[in-house]
């Protein structure tokens, strides 16, 4: 086709963004580069990068995978580079997300001027690099005074192709602390190299794999022996090694590996759009949530129903929300259809509990009633004396319990029920975490209700099953969850005094302190 007047004009070309997505933890990202992922249509992220970082975008992400990934195949730098180009030529917003800082040992300087020679405008994001967020996660400052004047950083993975090479007699001399990233397997002839250039042996040293993720393991000892005793405890990539005085002081400021449920595997049982703050909290008690979708929410086959009762809002005294995604279903469809919180003006709001009541707080409303104590039971309870006579309308799921309308019709309130959203069970797991599950990898398997608890118990094969309240634990949020379960047939380990996530966790965690 020839170039016309009316034809369309070329795409605007796009923008590409290298930005540093920090050393594992999903919080040590930068607001610069939270903001360029949900900018982006397309992100390109490479094998460190934490996948809970994608929470931040809707674009399409691409994983290029590193050689030394369990999954294999890296794609060369060339073809990277490549569809970084092609894709700002198409008018895309491109997220290169890679591990840490962009421009530490990590080719993106290579991935800039890849852009500028090709003509595309680009924009660089520091993270914070593998060695300062170890160090600080492992209780060591590179630099204290006492002990160091400097720090370098120091590949252990040289090049063969470079004409230089390291010079161990200027490393063994250097006045601070060394460390070296991408030299796990090589450790031995890294320190043999160091000793024989004068380096005491004596030197404290240490090496810490998956540093800031919750499986962070640190092996301490000397520029002597920590090759052998990291070989010994079998580390995992990627780690990194510390070598200098400032390692002894260590054990004075260890925060991260003295959390509750620090390196604990937590399947968390939400739906997959409701994990992610659950994941998040699971990480702040050091814990690795793996995700482990049980059920799915949905919205209901139509709104027909809801919106018939949108209409007649102002007839209801009493609102009941007895879940988050209640509030969720009937507050969103009510901005959807053009309406507001002054339909709501009337009526009084009660809730099941604190999550419920803090979901309605997103909406600056406020709970009227929220139970003592947070199931069905205690609701109607607390609702009894104040429904008589009253129009009640209950925002609900597809299926649950009949505890609250039988009780609060019984206590002459007249009741109406709206399907706001659909609890549905999915038919399987991810294949990756049922091993995960049959090899008794998790710690944890956490039941937040009864629906989850039944269908659990037909997701798992035999082989998961057998792991279940053996090396597996189970945290039960509630007592009818935990009755649930063991109708199921599965054992239940602990269950939680404040039915909430909240409550869970600190189950989980008294449990854990038994054993100390
Ligand atoms: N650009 C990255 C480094 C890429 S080179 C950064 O700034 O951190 C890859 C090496 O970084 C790994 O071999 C390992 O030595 C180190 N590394 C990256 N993430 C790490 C982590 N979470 N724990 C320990 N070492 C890590």
């Amino acid at each position: 086709m020839t170039e016309s007047s009316n034809s369309k004009p070329s795409p605007k070309i796009g923008r590409v963004y290298l930005v540093g997505g920090g050393p594992g933890d999903p919080g040590l990202l930068t607001l610069r580069g939270a903001e360029c992922l949900a900018m982006a249509d397309l992100v390109l992220y490479d094998g460190l990068v934490n996948p809970l970082l994608l929470r931040h975008t809707h674009a399409q992400a691409e994983r290029t995978c590193r050689a030394d990934s369990p999954t294999g195949r890296m794609i060369p730098q060339a073809e990277i580079n490549r569809h970084l180009i092609e894709a700002a030529q198409s008018g895309k917003t491109v997220v290169r997300l890679k591990g840490g800082d962009p421009f530490v040992f990590g080719r993106g300087s290579e991935e800039a001027a890849a852009l500028q020679a090709a003509g595309i405008p680009f924009e660089v994001v520091p993270g914070i690099t593998a060695a300062t967020a170890a160090a600080v996660y492992t209780g060591i400052s590179l630099t204290h005074r006492d002990h160091a004047s400097a720090v370098a950083f120091v590949t252990g993975h040289e090049d063969p192709t470079k004409a230089t090479t390291l010079d161990y007699n200027a490393l063994a001399a250097f006045p601070g602390t060394l460390v070296f990233y991408m030299g796990l397997h090589r450790l031995g002839s890294i320190t043999r190299s160091l000793i024989a250039a004068g380096k005491s042996p004596t030197t404290p040293a240490c090496v810490v794999s998956r540093a800031t993720q919750p499986r962070q393991r640190t092996v301490t000892g000397t520029l002597a022996d920590i090759a052998s005793l990291a070989a010994n405890e079998g580390l995992h990539a990627p780690s990194l090694s510390i070598i200098g005085d400032c390692v002894r002081v260590r054990e004075n400021a260890r925060w991260f590996e003295d959390r509750p449920l620090f390196g604990q595997l937590i399947g968390i049982t939400r739906p997959e759009d409701q994990a992610y703050e659950t994941a998040l909290q699971a990480i702040r008690l050091g814990a690795y949530p793996i995700s482990l979708p049980i059920i799915e929410i949905g919205p209901p086959d139509d709104w027909n129903d809801v919106d018939r009762i949108i209409d007649r809002l102002s007839e209801f005294d009493w609102i009941v929300f007895s879940s988050v995604n209640g509030v969720h279903g009937l507050l969103g469809r009510l901005w959807d259809t053009g309406r507001d919180l002054r339909s709501l003006a009337h009526a009084k709001l009660a809730t099941i509990g604190p999550g419920t009541a803090a979901a309605l707080e997103k909406y600056h409303l406020r709970a009227d009633l929220i139970p003592n104590q947070f199931r069905a039971e205690a609701l109607a309870a607390e609702l009894k004396p104040v429904v008589s006579g009253r129009r009640v309308l209950w925002a609900r799921a597809n299926r649950g319990r009949d505890v609250l309308p039988n009780e609060l019709v019984a206590a002459g309130a007249t009741l109406e029920q709206v399907v706001v959203y659909q609890n549905r069970d999915m038919t399987a797991l991810p294949r990756v975490v049922l091993e995960q599950l049959e090899q008794g990898e998790l710690d944890w398997i956490t039941l937040s209700s009864p629906s989850i608890a039944r269908n659990l118990k037909m997701v798992l094969s035999s082989a998961a099953l057998e792991q279940l309240g053996n090396r597996t634990k189970v945290a039960s949020i509630s007592p009818v969850t935990s009755a649930a379960a063991r109708q199921t047939g599965l054992p239940v380990t602990v269950e939680a005094t404040e039915y909430t996530w909240d409550g869970l966790f600190q189950a989980m965690i008294q449990y854990s302190d038994r054993d100390k």
